[in-house]
């Protein structure tokens, strides 16, 4: 594919360029960041280092209409995206476009689910890799990196005065053939290659994930895990702000005769996820709720799909208000079970 750049300074003009494009981009909410249409090219900014809410929502809502019904009427009024929009994510992260390509897999399983489907399929990804990784980042582990191309149809590259694009797909190249953008020189190759090496050397966490999805399932009643999940507050954060978790609550609402089938974003760290009519809940304590959201990650998926539901962003270790840290406990994870195979 090609190689382009353009003039940081000439962004809005790039982004402005689109006009059959729903552009996508982060955009400050009040104090949250998150990815919103553009209404304004010269609001966007490569300003930041990665949202607090992942892009998950571009392709999974968090409150969405499946369908509309009305009592007495047997029709329905589906609500299934228009797939011939075309729409850009500009600027999503490397590790956040990796967990497209992980959250696909199961909404293609065993029923391909249309919501998620067209939106995904009408949507190119333009990437920004990171020079600042922050600390609780640990993507290297998982495969990813900074300048990871996994799912993206561009990587841009945020170079100081200018931005050097990288074009991975015919996607990516056609977006970047309406931007109006220039060929790029050897210099912009070797200064994003040499960012790229400067950013990897910048990653400081890490786990050695060999053997984790094997193993977890032996420490399914091992006393380790209430070290974490005593202090766990249930608040769900660690859940809605990762860009793999994708549990939904289905709910029809209703205003007199008229009707919507709605799904949201819901959390396996709420009590309430797994209790049944009969009061009976199989998850009933922290201990539990905990066990789970790390092994569906790191042994239930990956023994289904082959590929850990985890992109190492490091945003539940970030934003966990009593800092549980998922590096710690797999950690924990570890010691444990090699403890265990020692006495046995
Ligand atoms: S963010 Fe922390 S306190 Fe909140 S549910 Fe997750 S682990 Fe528990
Ligand atoms: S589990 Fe944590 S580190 Fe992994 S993708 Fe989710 S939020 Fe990011």
């Amino acid at each position: 594919m090609g190689d382009f750049k353009f003039a940081k300074d000439k962004l809005a003009e790039v982004v402005g360029a689109l006009k059959d494009y729903e552009v996508f981009a982060p955009a400050a909410v009040g104090d949250v960041l998150r990815f919103k249409e553009v209404e304004d090219a010269s609001s966007v900014s490569f300003d930041f280092k990665n949202t607090n809410v992942p892009p998950k929502e571009l392709m999974f809502p968090e409150t969405e209409t499946l369908f509309k019904f009305r009592v007495g009427k047997t029709d329905i009024e589906p609500a299934v995206p228009d797939e011939s929009k075309k729409r850009l994510v500009f600027g999503i992260r490397p590790c956040d476009a990796m967990a497209y390509t992980i959250v696909e897999k199961l909404y293609s399983w065993d029923y391909p689910d249309p919501y998620f489907e067209k939106r995904r399929e009408s949507s190119v990804l333009f990437g920004l890799a990171c020079s600042e990784p922050v600390p609780n980042c640990f993507c290297t582990s998982l495969g990813g990196g900074p300048g990871s191309e996994q799912g993206l149809d561009a990587l841009m590259f945020d170079l100081g005065e200018t931005v050097y694009v990288k074009t991975i797909t015919d996607a990516g190249d056609t977006v970047a053939k309406a931007m109006g953008l220039e060929a790029a020189a050897d210099a912009e190759k070797k200064a994003a290659a040499a960012q790229e090496k400067d950013a990897l050397g910048k990653i400081k966490r890490s786990i050695d994930t060999e053997g984790i999805p094997e193993k977890l399932p032996s420490l399914y009643d091992h006393p380790f895990w209430e070290q974490f999940s005593d202090r766990c507050l249930s608040c769900g954060i660690c859940t809605f702000l990762c860009p793999t978790c994708h549990c939904f609550d289905i709910q029809d609402e209703m205003e007199a005769f008229d009707g919507r089938r709605a799904r949201m974003w819901d959390t396996c760290m709420f009590p309430e996820y797994t209790l049944h009519t009969s009061g009976h809940n199989p998850r009933p304590t922290r201990k539990e709720r905990t066990r789970n959201r790390i092994s569906h990650k790191y042994s239930y998926f990956p023994e289904k799909f082959d590929v850990i539901a985890c992109v190492g962003c490091g945003r539940c270790i970030n934003y966990c208000p009593v800092n549980i840290d998922i590096l710690d406990i797999l950690e924990k994870s570890k010691q444990a079970e090699a403890k265990e195979a020692k006495t046995a």
